[in-house]
């Protein structure tokens, strides 16, 4: 039996569904709207798509957008001025800088000069360690997606043997921090792979859940994974491809057709993970003006 597909598209709507009575409520009840600062620095393609998806749902949603278009030759302290201007407008309420930043600019210093109360990537060490205490305020935006995801359809990882492939800052290791915690919908037993790791396929086919963010195309078979296992593909490649109009098509870190053969439920790429994230950014946003005008709840964890 084919494997069940997780569609981020579905899920992502029933996030914007929710959303849009969060919204209003804000607005009826405190006359605010939220706002999103995107700051672009260059012109990665990439990025621009990226950025302009962000800017396009927070209109669709009735949200503010500001986007910052800057030249990839500003210095990191022009850059730093702007931030600090945003982290004092109150008419903002999240400030998301598009990765990766040229070259002359350093990341962390970028990160660390927004405000943590503002930080809607959840990337600031603030935000980075309440997650891993386990009181998270503004999780990052993919692995919260990822995590939406699998328990919306019903896939919770609770009690289950989780492997990831990947610890990056911004996909595996905060994965790990909110899997491992001893919560609701959490509770999971996760291992965390890398390129360091020896018989990589020994280790992928423990995973009840399999979740994979390397950015290798199609480097997941099905021979590493386990018969049953629900997989998570959070890479998106572009590999050529002359039959297209662009010239190239976009595909995962998991050979989607292969794995869906063994696979019991699996996302597909495009329309996966990426969607979710786009969403848990909205997320976090509206969040960050719910805390702002004192609403305390999480809706969502
Ligand atoms: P990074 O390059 O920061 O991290 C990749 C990780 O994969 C590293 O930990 C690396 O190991 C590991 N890795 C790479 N090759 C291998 C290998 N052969 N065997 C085992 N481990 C390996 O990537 P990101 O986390 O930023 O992104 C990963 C993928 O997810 C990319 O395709 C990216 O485009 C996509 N992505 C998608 C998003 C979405 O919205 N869907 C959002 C963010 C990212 P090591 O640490 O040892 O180098």
């Amino acid at each position: 039996m084919p494997a069940e597909l997780i569609s981020g598209k579905l899920i992502s709507a029933q996030i914007y569904e929710n959303l849009k009575s969060r919204i209003e409520n804000l607005k009826t009840k405190f006359d605010t709207v939220a706002g999103l600062a995107v700051i672009l620095v260059g012109d990665n393609p990439a990025s621009q798509v990226y950025v302009k998806m962000k800017s396009k749902m927070c209109d669709q949603l009735g949200l503010t957008s500001e986007e910052f278009r800057l030249s990839s030759s500003i210095t990191q302290n022009e850059l730093i001025g702007i931030i600090e201007s945003l982290n004092s407008n109150p008419n903002i309420d999240g400030i998301l800088v598009q990765l990766p930043l040229p070259k002359h600019i350093n990341e962390e210093e970028i990160i660390y000069a927004i405000s943590p109360d503002k930080d809607v990537d959840g990337f600031h060490p603030v935000n980075v360690g309440k997650l891993l205490i386990g009181n998270p305020k503004f999780i990052p935006c993919t692995p919260f997606g990822v995590w939406v995801l699998l328990n919306n359809s019903g896939h919770s990882v609770e009690g289950k043997h989780v492997v990831i492939v990947g610890r990056s800052n911004i996909v595996g290791k905060p994965l790990m921090a909110m899997l491992c915690q001893k919560h609701k919908n959490a509770n999971a037993t996760v291992t965390i792979c890398h390129s360091r790791t020896p018989n990589l396929p020994d280790i992928t086919r423990m995973g009840d859940i399999l979740i994979v963010a390397m950015g290798v195309p199609e480097f997941i078979k099905k021979d590493m994974v386990k018969p049953g296992a629900v997989v998570i593909d959070v890479g998106i490649n572009r590999i050529p491809d002359e039959s297209s109009s662009t010239g190239y098509r976009i595909v995962g870190d998991a050979a989607y057709n292969e794995l869906s053969e063994i696979a019991s439920a699996i996302t597909p790429v495009p329309g996966g993970v990426g969607p979710m994230t786009i969403a848990m950014l909205m997320h976090n946003t509206v969040l960050s003006c719910e805390l702002k005008k004192g609403i305390k709840s999480n809706p969502i964890i």
